[in-house]
């Protein structure tokens, strides 16, 4: 087999990696779900890197191997007893498989190294806190015993910062540290602690009247493409963007406080839009990466939840056009929703040469023509650039894409 055949498509795995395996650590989302590159990705990226049919016929360190590595803790037994005591035994994890799990995040080359079983930096703990109070205790016992201390919330870091390069303790914040604190619906705000995930704080939102006891639904607004398996402290600590940024703001414009576990005690900012002082703490908060404290809740602001009041029609650059005009339809036919903004404008655009639109009534608002712009990775820069223009050209409202298509 040394032409490319078009029949041919590789053997790609669609079994869900076991338990203790490297694959389940690298694996994206759900371990039952699988999304093969499509046949137009695959010819590129055997063009792009020089490659043939053949060379995909046998898979290779797929990772599906269990780690049967044992590295033992090297910190000093008398710390695991103190810091076991804090959190409790059932909160404690010392195996390998955890401690490499909670290390690693989902950068190229952590995959690069869990496919080739390279183990390296592990914490030599993993204490999984119940309360802001543990971590206060824990944050001083590291602090006077110098022992060095990691943070994690969804693992989903691309940039190694979950990386314990010098052992010593990780807590992780997802397990416990994930409720609902206060909901304010005269403030539109909500604080939730750092470990909750996107998904979990969206359910709770968008089902608020039952949820929160609220009189509305709400949104947080902030739709970052790793959503499903990133926390909201994480959000807030790397100073996210969502795919909606450009209506809702980017994550500093959506928390209004944050409280931190310091070395020097709590630092809580106060839950005020506006302030006339300064420096201002929770600009110099966000986007630390936990170098200046563990981050142990956020009050968020929250926005109308208005699955009603969308409408469908697509705009995009023309190399996507006709896909983006599928997507809108196929999207429109499942009830779903994509991932692009929406916006309406009075009347048939006459965007510089690169635009289609589908008109639409949508049944609330009082337009004939909507926008939607797809966003994804290739797109991101045509979907800038048309926003921009319909904004100045229409003076138009951006609409998020959080939104269902009910036609
Ligand atoms: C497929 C994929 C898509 C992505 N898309 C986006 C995107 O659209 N937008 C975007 O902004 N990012 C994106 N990212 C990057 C990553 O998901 C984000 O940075 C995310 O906000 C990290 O959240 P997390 O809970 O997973 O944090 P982790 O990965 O667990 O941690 C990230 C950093 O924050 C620190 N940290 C975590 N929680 C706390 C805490 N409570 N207190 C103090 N420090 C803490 C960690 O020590 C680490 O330095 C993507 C990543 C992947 C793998």
């Amino acid at each position: 087999m040394t032409k490319s055949h078009k029949s041919f498509s590789p053997p790609w795995i669609e079994t869900p990696p076991p338990v203790t395996s490297y694959r389940s650590i690298f694996k994206w989302g759900n371990p039952t779900q699988f999304k093969h590159p499509n046949q137009g990705l695959y010819t590129y990226l055997k063009n792009a890197l020089h490659l043939h049919d053949e060379d995909f016929v046998q898979p290779s360190q797929t990772g599906m191997e269990t780690l049967d590595k044992e590295l033992p803790p090297r910190l000093a037994s008398h710390h695991l007893t103190a810091l076991q005591s804090i959190v409790g035994v059932e909160n404690v994890h010392l195996d390998t498989y955890s401690r490499l799990r909670a290390s690693y995040g989902k950068a190229m080359f952590d995959l690069i190294r869990l496919r080739r079983h390279w183990v390296e930096n592990l914490p030599d703990i993993v204490l999984a806190p119940r309360r802001t109070e543990d971590v206060k205790q824990i944050v001083r016992y590291c602090n006077e015993q110098h022992i060095p201390l990691y943070v994690r919330g969804g693992g989903s870091s691309v940039t190694r910062g979950t990386e314990a390069i010098r052992g010593g303790v990780m807590l992780d914040m997802s397990v416990h540290m994930n409720r609902v604190l206060d909901f304010n619906e005269t403030n539109q705000t909500i604080t939730v602690q750092a470990g909750m995930f996107g998904p979990e704080l969206e359910r709770i939102l968008n089902h608020a009247p039952k949820t929160l006891n609220s009189q509305y639904a709400y949104t947080c607004g902030h739709f970052p493409q790793s959503f499903e398996y990133s926390s909201v402290g994480g959000w807030v600590v790397t100073r996210g963007a969502g795919q909606n940024s450009t209506y809702y703001g980017k994550i500093e414009d959506i928390v209004l406080a944050q409280e931190y576990v310091t070395l020097r005690g709590i630092l809580r900012t106060p839950a005020y839009p506006r302030q006339a002082t300064g420096p201002d703490f929770n600009q110099i908060m966000l986007g630390s990466e936990g170098c200046f404290g563990v981050l142990t809740a956020v009050t968020l602001k929250v926005f109308r939840y208005l699955p009603q009041i969308a409408g469908a029609s697509a705009i995009s650059s023309k190399p996507g056009r006709k896909r983006s005009v599928q997507r809108v339809k196929s999207c429109k036919a499942k009830k779903d929703t994509p991932q692009s903004s929406a916006y309406p404008i009075p009347r048939k655009p006459t965007l510089p040469c690169t635009c289609t639109i589908l008109p639409i009534r949508p049944p609330i608002m009082p337009c004939k023509y909507w926008a939607i712009i797809p966003c994804n990775a290739a797109y991101c820069l045509a979907h800038a650039m048309a926003a921009e223009a319909i904004r100045a050209t229409y003076n138009a409202t951006s609409i998020p894409s959080a939104v269902s298509m009910k036609h």
